[in-house]
């Protein structure tokens, strides 16, 4: 058997073994739609006039900018947001740091994909599976990985996800010495950041997340500089040693919790051994998808996890 027939095989048996899952979790729930919503990832023309010092986001920018005022975003678009000032630039031109009050969007089913921990050269397989099911996915990433992988943040952008800052090296000794450390190390990846696709992100995600590691004092902090944490509500566990069957359970399990529907945010990871997240990644969507959810990029309207 070729390769490519095994990988089929075997995602034909997740498939299987996800569907038998799912009945049994759904079968005690109402009727589940069964419309399958795609989303439309590619870009579309936004008018750059008069920004020459980013001319290259003339071409085709596939995200809303902050501007030298502007710090929200039309309602009606599924389109990350990026800011052209890093909080340093900001300050030197006095323009507005903090970000003001935005409602959040609240749908009826709506799913976020976000991963965390790369890019990694293998984020080019997650990029692959997610423009095959034409869905955005959100990618926490660190400065760390933003520098040896350039060109594989670039595509992430291109490809119209949402990039958040999960600070420079993940290490939560240095991370959360101080809210002063964890500040330096965000601001660190966003010139990073800058410095490949020519904005950065206000969208961040505490490592481990933030229970047990923020206090009063790191949130006031990342409000102060404009940035909002966002956390999730389904975590995939695929930070382990979990198979391509396990992750999928935990995804579909937690998935019954209808509470969650109108802002599921699942937790996945784009790191070094990811194998069997890319098994499961295309069964997880197609799964989304029949069950009617509709799949956004997180932005500064994504509602608190919890
Ligand atoms: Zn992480």
């Amino acid at each position: 058997m070729t390769k490519i027939a095994k990988t089929w095989c075997l995602i034909g048996l997740i498939a299987a073994v996800c569907t038998g899952f799912l009945l049994a979790i759904f079968t005690q729930q109402p009727t589940l739609q069964e419309t399958v919503q795609t989303q439309d990832i590619t870009p579309s023309v936004e008018h750059e006039q008069g920004k020459k010092h980013l001319p290259f986001l003339r071409l085709n920018p596939p995200a809303h900018l902050l501007d030298d005022a502007v710090l929200t975003q039309p309602d009606d678009a599924n389109k990350p947001v990026f800011d052209r000032y890093t909080v340093v630039e900001r300050k030197a031109r006095k323009l507005p740091l903090t970000l003001p009050e935005i409602p959040p969007f609240y749908g009826e089913k709506v799913v976020y994909l976000t991963l965390d921990d790369g890019p990694y050269v293998h984020t080019d397989i997650i990029l692959d599976i997610l423009k095959e099911q034409h869905v955005p996915a959100t990618f926490f990433v660190l400065g760390v990985q933003v520098e040896k992988y350039p060109a594989i943040l670039k595509r992430i952008y291109e490809e119209g996800h949402a990039i958040g800052n999960h600070t420079y090296n993940h290490a939560y000794r240095e991370v959360y010495k101080s809210p002063a450390d964890y500040l330096n190390q965000l601001q660190r990846t966003d010139e990073l950041i800058q410095k490949i696709i020519g904005v950065r992100p206000r969208i961040t995600r505490a490592p481990g997340g933030t229970v047990g590691h923020f206090n009063q004092k790191y949130w006031q902090a990342i409000k102060d500089n404009g940035y909002v944490d966002i956390g999730w509500n389904i975590n995939a566990d695929d930070a382990s040693k979990a198979t391509a069957s396990q992750i999928i359970a935990n995804v579909c399990y937690q998935m019954g919790n209808r509470a969650l529907w109108n802002r599921a945010i699942i937790l996945l990871h784009d790191g070094p051994s990811q194998t069997e997240t890319f098994k499961a990644l295309p069964v997880i969507i197609q799964y989304l998808k029949k069950e009617g959810f509709q799949f956004r990029v997180v932005d500064l309207r994504t509602p608190p996890a919890w």
